[in-house]
């Protein structure tokens, strides 16, 4: 009886936090403000007033009526940015397969991990711009999201004029931005950049069969994942080897020998940095995707990470489709290449790349939420210090995305999209975990209103 009360309180406390925000004033008193324009920490009270920060300042004092909330001793951020989550589930493009309520659920984790933005790099166009506006007008409570629709694989059919077609349906449907895959061959990723920029949309690209200094060359706006596996990438006395593996073990388990053959200091990856530079395009590796299948371990497999996701999610896990025919020397020959894509990743951050982060949620053992700090980890291990990880997952995130007047930093003006952390992030990147508060728009959430970990 009494567990079915509290159940039911839960519930109650689930449905407050979905109603739409009251007119009230906010008012943050005396946080230590990480405000991610550069300048050193500062304490500091907010208003939040209409959704957006009203005022800054040490000298402020709440007007009559607002809420009050006291923040001495926690640490206040821009609210942080996944560039790479598929929240509509399953990932793939199919409506009749899409799962609504295990997307509603992912974006309430992701709230609840101070994740106030996520860019859903494919889904099912209609469906997926649907769970967007009704995000956006406060109907379900999580992430605001940034949608592309199908991802255009290019293909030996499709003409130019096909996939300006399936562009403008796209566009027709809602999608905020394009999304193009690694099949598509030079001419079929510029066609689509070049429709996609006449109705004002950015290209992302996954690309591998366009190069990324073609794609770079063309236009396409962002880059995703920490390297390509193409083969211009690599030396090229060993090109014809990396053919003959890819033929001989498929393309997944040909990326061990890519690895060993990549010079992370070499004139190859220098000539796809100076593209990124010159382009001004921005990269979201997503690392932790590429740990979590190739480098198993109980931090990311076992139960207690594992057992956050949706079961339905997990469940799409367990048959560890990517390396299911990998033998423990493979496992092995890959551990020992596995720093260099983080010192490829450092590299671009030496050379001034413009990085985001993204989890690219939900690949095999990636878990709405905690993944993009398990990002972030990843990207400080790199050896990046923890002011530019938090810029990757904040105002870098703004900037790619050309909203960095409304977004990315904490300044009067700008939208009140923030996270409360009890913790320093800057003494430990591990404390972005520490989320005590996120405001979406200026409605203030607990996480636990959101979201209860499974015990
Ligand atoms: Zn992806």
């Amino acid at each position: 009886m009494i567990h079915h009360r509290r159940r039911a309180l839960r519930f109650l406390a689930l449905l407050a936090s979905a109603l739409p925000a009251s007119p009230q004033d906010l008012f943050l008193r005396d946080a230590t403000v990480i405000d991610m324009t550069g300048r050193a920490p500062y304490r500091a009270s907010l208003l939040i007033r209409a959704g957006r920060i009203a005022a800054i300042g040490n000298r402020l004092a709440p007007p009559a009526g607002a809420e009050v909330l006291d923040l001495r001793g926690r640490y206040l951020l821009p609210g942080f940015a996944d560039m790479h989550a598929h929240v509509t589930f399953p990932r793939g493009e199919t409506p009749a397969t899409y799962d609504r309520a295990v997307s509603e659920q992912v974006l309430r984790m992701l709230l609840a991990h101070g994740l106030t933005t996520v860019r859903n790099p494919a889904g099912p166009p209609v469906e997926a711009a649907r769970l967007r506006d009704d995000v956006r007008a406060g109907l379900v409570p999580g992430s605001r999201i940034l949608t592309a629709g199908t991802p255009l694989n290019g293909g030996t059919q499709m003409s130019g004029e096909a996939i300006a077609r399936e562009v403008r349906r796209q566009v027709a449907a809602g999608a905020d931005y394009i999304k193009v895959y690694s099949n598509s061959r030079p001419a079929q990723t510029k066609a689509a950049i070049d429709e996609a920029h006449r109705h004002g949309r950015q290209v992302i690209g996954h690309l591998q069969n366009t190069d990324w200094p073609e794609g770079a060359a063309m236009g396409i706006d962002f880059l995703t994942h920490a390297v390509s596996w193409s083969a211009a990438w690599l030396p090229e006395a060993r090109r014809a080897a990396y053919a003959a593996e890819r033929k001989r073990v498929g393309s997944t388990k040909a990326r061990i020998f890519w690895l060993e053959a990549v010079e992370v200091d070499g004139p190859e990856v220098s000539r796809v940095i100076e593209s990124l530079i010159r382009h001004r395009i921005s990269v979201d590796p997503t690392l932790i995707a590429m740990k979590t299948k190739f480098v198993p371990s109980e931090e990311y497999r076992g139960v207690q990470n594992a057992s956050l996701a949706p079961e339905p999610m997990r469940q799409t896990w367990v048959s560890g489709g990517y390396t299911a025919d990998w033998s423990e020397a493979d496992f092995a020959r890959l551990r020992t290449v596995w720093p260099k894509p983080l010192a490829i990743v450092a590299r671009y951050h030496r050379a001034g790349v413009l990085l985001t982060a993204g989890s690219d949620l939900p690949n095999e053992w990636v878990v709405p939420g905690i993944s993009l700090h398990q990002e972030l980890e990843l990207l400080h291990e790199a050896g990046i210090p923890a002011a530019d990880v938090l810029a990757m997952a904040t105002r870098n995130a703004a900037t790619a995305r050309g909203l960095g007047g409304e977004l990315g930093t904490v300044e009067a003006g700008k939208r009140a999209d923030l996270v409360v952390l009890s913790a320093d992030p800057l003494q430990s990147i591990r404390n972005t975990r520490a989320v005590e508060y996120v405001l979406s728009g200026g409605r203030l959430y607990r996480p636990a209103a959101l979201w209860i970990p499974p015990r």
